[in-house]
């Protein structure tokens, strides 16, 4: 085998080279242009090359890019925290830093734990997750993860944690209504809990609407309030991963507002810095912070946590975020790019579902419409169709998986700064490559 590259990820998959990127466009170096119908992986909220962002860094950086949290505070780190406990649902108020959306995950599990322990609570130490679900590639992050090819293979070498189905409710054949579904799924909670012991419950992860895992689902409204009662009843710590969610992705900026939910702890990254620089957070209630740094501190923590660039960048973002009132733009262009997506149905019987809130959408193709039997796995519609988009312009984001059952999922989720035209543009070239 010769060896093309001293770089690896992971396949041998080969993609042009990237030269610039500009609003909801990139270029590779032969001088072609794409669509970035998927922010990336949904990450590229305000578009490519913001230039107040870069101007913002540019400025940090000439200051300093980088003091150690335990030597200094920096002003960027505590400006980014207070605006974001600003956007955050009321009583969210404490963040904490960290480089991306697994150490989120990770911060968000070990400081439920000490938590639990400054409350006597030594025995809580299981995270109740769902399947399917992605919660992030390190080892913490993938034994919360509902998704076997990615965990699996790691199985001895972690403690793999309790998991409950995700609502996949358009795939029930039963006569349920809606909030009768959502009720369903959220009792199975209740009884993982009760047939694990309450005592030794520490929390419950989930992703209020499903990323590359289900592919933009939604549960039924009443899941998320039963949800909450259940992990108050049981005095069980509330996760939201909402790293894919957040930072306006669904149209508000974050996903548990859509249901009036305070999670206790909620992880943020992605959308948080747009793909400027790596960052993510942690935001936990105050009396869980505070338990936990008044018995001693947090015993946890990353080297490039908090860094005075990350935070200008993350900065930057937000300002432009709200500047430029992207949240609105995306619940409005999220409606009418829905729209387009649903009037493909009628197009092409082989879409089953359109599904998502805000701009964060996905369609789902299959054999059957009415029983959602999928597409035989050999067909590799979940490549193929990437492929067509990717000859034409146009980068949408795929997965082969529905849990343990199979599905070709496809992801259309563009920058917040999307317009109507580009939206036709989406959609223009969507229709040609399904057909
Ligand atoms: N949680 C969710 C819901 C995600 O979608 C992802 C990334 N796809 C992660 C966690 C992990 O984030 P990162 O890759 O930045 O570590």
């Amino acid at each position: 085998m010769t060896r093309s590259s001293n770089l690896f990820y992971q396949s041998r998959l080969a993609r042009p080279m990237l030269d610039r990127a500009e609003g909801i466009y990139l270029w590779d170096t032969s001088g072609k242009r794409y669509l970035d119908g998927s922010s990336g992986a949904m990450v590229s909220n305000i578009g490519h090359s913001n230039p107040r962002v870069i101007e913002a860094m540019k400025k940090q950086l000439d200051k300093s890019s980088f003091g150690y949290r335990l030597h200094f505070q920096n002003e960027p780190a505590e400006k980014l925290a207070r605006m974001t406990a600003e956007l955050m649902p009321e009583g969210l108020d404490r963040v904490f830093f960290v480089s991306g959306g697994s150490e989120a995950v990770e911060s968000s599990v070990k400081l439920a734990r000490q938590y639990a322990i400054t409350q006597g609570n030594d025995k809580r130490w299981k995270v109740i997750s769902r399947f399917p679900s992605y919660h992030g590639g390190t080892l913490g992050a993938v034994a919360l993860t509902g998704y076997d090819p990615l965990t699996k293979p790691f199985a001895p070498m972690m403690r793999e944690m309790p998991k409950i189905p995700a609502p996949l409710c358009y795939l029930d054949q039963d006569n349920l209504d809606d909030e009768a579904r959502g009720l369903k799924y959220a009792e199975m909670l209740r009884d993982e809990i009760i047939a694990q012991g309450p005592e030794t419950v520490l929390a419950f992860i989930m992703e209020p609407i499903g990323g590359a895992s289900t592919g933009a689902l939604v549960a039924p409204d009443s899941y998320y309030g039963r949800i909450r009662e259940i992990c108050d009843e049981f005095g069980i710590l509330l996760i939201y991963d909402e790293v894919m969610t957040g930072a306006g992705r669904t149209g508000k900026f974050v996903a548990s507002e859509h249901w009036g939910i305070t999670p206790d702890i909620v992880a943020l990254s992605k959308g948080f810095a747009a793909g400027y620089s790596p960052l993510g957070a942690m935001v936990a209630k105050s009396d869980i912070v505070d338990a936990v740094l008044d018995a001693g501190g947090f015993l946890h923590g990353f080297t490039y946590a908090g860094n005075p660039l990350a935070c200008a960048a993350g900065t930057a973002v937000l300002t432009e975020l709200q500047r430029l009132d992207l949240i609105t733009n995306a619940a409005a262009m999220g409606e009418i790019l829905k729209s387009e997506l649903t009037t493909l149905m009628d197009r092409y019987p082989f879409i089953g579902d359109v599904r998502g809130k805000g701009l964060l959408l996905a369609f789902e193709l299959v054999s059957d419409r009415e029983t959602m039997v999928p597409l035989p796995k050999g067909l590799n519609a979940y490549n193929r169709l990437v492929d067509l988009a990717y000859e034409r312009g146009l980068i949408i984001y795929s997965r082969r998986t529905r849990g343990g059952i199979e599905g070709d999922h496809f992801l259309v989720c563009p920058p917040l700064i999307i317009n109507r035209p580009q939206i036709d543009e989406i959609t223009a070239t969507l229709i040609e490559s399904l057909d």
